[in-house]
């Protein structure tokens, strides 16, 4: 069955803190993360539906601390940027000329280089918009159980983010089969 997961992550793919800790207590103080489950891994906090925004009308939305809720894992810190995507991923725009690329046929690493067809601009993956489908970071925060655009984060939660890190945040989503 396919997951489908809400991603964060800083927007400048080379940063990462020095430990987790101090990002980990701010976001457990404005109560985003709950019980912790596992090695990073938590139940959505008590304040979670007041942190991300869920844009349908009548969400299904199961939080707590049984097995089917939903979870939030903190992954990281990466000696390196990871590129992440999913089944989702949608053809990226060319950071120059703003012209959509193909979508990639393999899956990419952060250093693989793509070239734009239309004017010629070459970079390394993370600098290609994804629109939101793929992200490229040395930490990120995964919350399970949020189909594709079915929520975003609200902005008590980027806020909190860019306080804790000293950086702006992004936001895609990944679908895994
Ligand atoms: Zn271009």
């Amino acid at each position: 069955m396919d997951e489908h997961f809400l991603l964060l992550y800083p927007k400048n793919p080379a940063w990462a803190p020095a430990s987790l800790a101090p990002l980990l207590d701010a976001l457990k103080a404005i109560g985003f993360l709950g019980a912790e489950r596992g090695a990073a891994l938590y139940s959505a906090g008590a304040d979670y539906l007041g942190l991300v925004t869920y844009l349908g009308c009548s969400p299904q939305i199961a939080l707590g601390d049984n097995e089917a809720a939903t979870t939030i894992r903190v992954a990281g810190i990466f000696e390196t940027p990871q590129f992440v995507q999913g089944a989702n991923l949608k053809p990226p725009r060319c950071p120059r000329c703003r012209k959509p690329l193909k979508k990639p046929v393999v899956s990419l690493a952060a250093s693989d280089e793509l070239q734009c067809s239309h004017c010629g601009h070459a970079a390394c993956a993370c600098a290609f918009d994804w629109r939101h489908s793929a992200c490229c970071a040395r930490v990120r925060i995964e919350i399970s159980n949020v189909f594709e655009s079915e929520a975003v984060p609200g902005e008590t939660l980027a806020a909190c983010l860019e306080q804790a890190s000293g950086e702006v945040w992004d936001y895609c989503y990944v679908r895994r089969g």
